[in-house]
């Protein structure tokens, strides 16, 4: 009886190819990153990613117990001896014009939007965000709409990639004068009392940085008032230039604050992505309606998750992260991020957390 051939060498198979596709493939990995990345320089847009934080401080919208309640009694908190006297001017509260910082922030940007009591619950976004972030424990989330947070929570509720974001609130005064904090407010506002009061924090400027920006903030609404250095000089461009590296002292003076953001750019390569329905949807009153878009960002960025909030500037497109999944191999080599983004409408406080302006 024949018995068939036994000469069949089965590591040697032509059927089996996992090891050597494999191997294949991981060869291939650097080659399709740089192609994706090619791809990205080519048809991109320059984007600015911020994470959501999930921990930190608590933010004061929130109602909490603790040690500011010391200073948050209906005196001027802290009083100062340092002398003042050049600071008579009265500064009006004012709504910041979106045309004064050009291109930076797009044609048809909505600097000066005040629909301060604006509310997620107004309008019914295709992806439910609230239902998604209330399935993650770990995302508290807030019911206030705060214009410091963004619902977060936390302080300083979002970071910047490739830069430092500097959140300074009632938590970060180290000098005051002429100023009450109202405490009964969500979140607290810094009300000043006399034309020499000011508001003093310490930041550190980075040793190397490519841009500084900032705002001071009353909840949502972005301020013109700048900020002062303590022989009350505008604090410019070439003042923290001359400073990186260093820590400074830096004075609002506004009539009304809740707090001020400044931002740290560094001198890295633009984030470029790639938003492959992008030019189906030029017409952007079609694309404030549409709800999602999906963005392909390159693997460079790390720690991406739901919530984290993309700003493009350029196209007037702020957008706040839904879902986002890697492509990878078998072996977990990423190749990209795909991001399903929600269009944030203009009456989204978050939108606005990109809205700072360069120092003079
Ligand atoms: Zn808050």
């Amino acid at each position: 009886m024949k018995q068939g051939i036994k000469t069949i060498k089965r590591r040697h198979a032509r059927n089996f190819v996992q090891d050597s596709s494999q191997k294949r493939l991981d060869e291939v990995v650097p080659a399709y990153n740089a192609q994706v990345l090619n791809a990205l320089s080519v048809d991109y847009v320059t984007i600015f990613y911020y994470n959501i934080l999930k921990i930190g401080t608590n933010c004061t919208c929130e109602k909490h117990d603790d040690n500011i309640a010391d200073i948050t009694s209906n005196t001027s908190p802290n009083v100062s001896s340092q002398s003042d006297n050049n600071w008579k001017e009265s500064q009006e509260y004012e709504i910041v014009d979106a045309s004064s910082y050009g291109s930076m922030f797009g044609d048809n940007n909505s600097f000066n939007d005040t629909e301060d009591d604006f509310d997620d619950e107004d309008f019914t976004p295709e992806i439910n965000v609230e239902k998604f972030a209330s399935s993650d424990t770990i995302f508290a989330g807030n019911n206030i709409n705060c214009g410091i947070c963004y619902r977060s929570g936390f302080l300083p509720g979002y970071s910047l990639q490739r830069g430092t974001r500097i959140v300074l609130t009632t938590f970060d005064i180290v000098n005051a004068k002429g100023y009450h904090i109202d405490s009964s407010e969500q979140p607290y506002v810094i009300n000043r009392l006399t034309d020499v009061g000011y508001i003093e924090y310490t930041i550190s400027v980075p040793k190397y940085y490519k841009k500084a920006v900032f705002s001071i903030r009353n909840n949502h609404t972005v301020t013109r008032d700048v900020f002062f250095d303590i022989n009350n000089n505008v604090v410019t461009q070439a003042y923290l230039s001359n400073n990186a590296g260093k820590k400074i002292s830096i004075r609002v003076k506004a009539d009304q604050f809740t707090h001020a953001v400044i931002e740290f750019h560094y001198d890295a390569d633009d984030i470029r992505a790639n938003i492959p329905n992008i030019n189906k949807t030029l017409d952007y009153t079609l694309l404030e309606t549409i709800g999602n878009l999906q963005v392909i960002l390159p693997m460079t960025i790390g720690n991406v998750s739901a919530g984290d909030h993309i700003a493009i500037p350029t196209r007037n497109l702020y957008l706040k992260v839904v879902d986002i999944e890697s492509s990878t191999t078998s072996t977990n080599r990423k190749l990209e991020w795909r991001a399903t983004c929600r269009v944030l409408q203009p009456q989204e406080s978050l939108r606005k957390l990109f809205f700072n302006k360069p120092f003079i």
